[in-house]
């Protein structure tokens, strides 16, 4: 059985990661970042998701030797051009402050009616193996944003996007109901074609 690393230490990530694999009858060991304390911090210096999840994915095959996968994800909104994006996770400043962000965002689309806040999550998902053959593969949730929030599960921008075809946002579905629709569960859910023909 091939292992495969997954470039995190949230363990809901992996095991919905292992779930997919699985589900696809990949007889893959999937193992979290964790199983390698000593692998270094990489600095996510690309301009785009892919070019983050890449640069993760690469630094983790080659620190590990393993086959690594790697995502990176955020918010675009339509009318700031895609914004916050990349910078999702400190778009107040604080990387991870998950309220401030939301609330500065709110803030910056106060003016905006519904018709116009159109926005959607992102996520690209990389495989890199040690000899640095690589692949990318991107998943999107499309929605519009709410005036404020609503929702206790989840976390990030969950409790103000509600996806297209929902009357609730992120954060009122439950983790199952959102897997399924998610940026994350596409992105991953595209990989498995890529470790079918990568590790067979
Ligand atoms: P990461 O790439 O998974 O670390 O996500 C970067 C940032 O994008 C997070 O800190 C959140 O602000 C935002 N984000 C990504 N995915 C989601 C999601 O599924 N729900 C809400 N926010 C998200």
């Amino acid at each position: 059985m091939t292992r495969l690393i997954l470039a995190t230490r949230n363990a809901g990530k992996i095991t919905e990661l292992r779930a997919i694999l699985a589900e696809a009858g990949l007889p893959h060991d999937l193992v979290g970042a964790d199983a390698h304390p000593d692998i270094p911090d990489v600095k996510e210096t690309g301009v785009t998701f892919a070019e983050n999840a890449l640069l993760k994915a690469h630094a983790l095959a080659k620190a590990t030797g393993l086959p690594a996968v790697a995502d990176d994800s955020g918010l675009c909104v339509d009318v700031l051009n895609g914004a916050p994006g990349i910078f999702s996770a400190r778009w107040a400043g604080r990387h991870g402050d998950d309220k401030a962000n939301l609330d500065l965002l709110l803030a910056q689309l106060a003016d905006i009616d519904d018709a116009h806040r159109g926005a959607h999550f992102a996520c690209a998902a990389a495989l890199a193996l040690p000899d640095g053959t690589d692949r990318v593969v991107e998943g999107r949730l499309r929605g519009t944003l709410r005036h404020a929030p609503s929702g206790t599960n989840g976390f990030g921008y969950d409790p103000i996007l509600q996806p297209e075809g929902e009357t609730r946002t992120c954060a009122e579905l439950t983790p199952g109901e959102k897997n399924a629709i998610s940026h994350r569960g596409k992105a991953f859910r595209a990989l498995v074609p890529v470790v079918r023909e990568l590790l067979g």
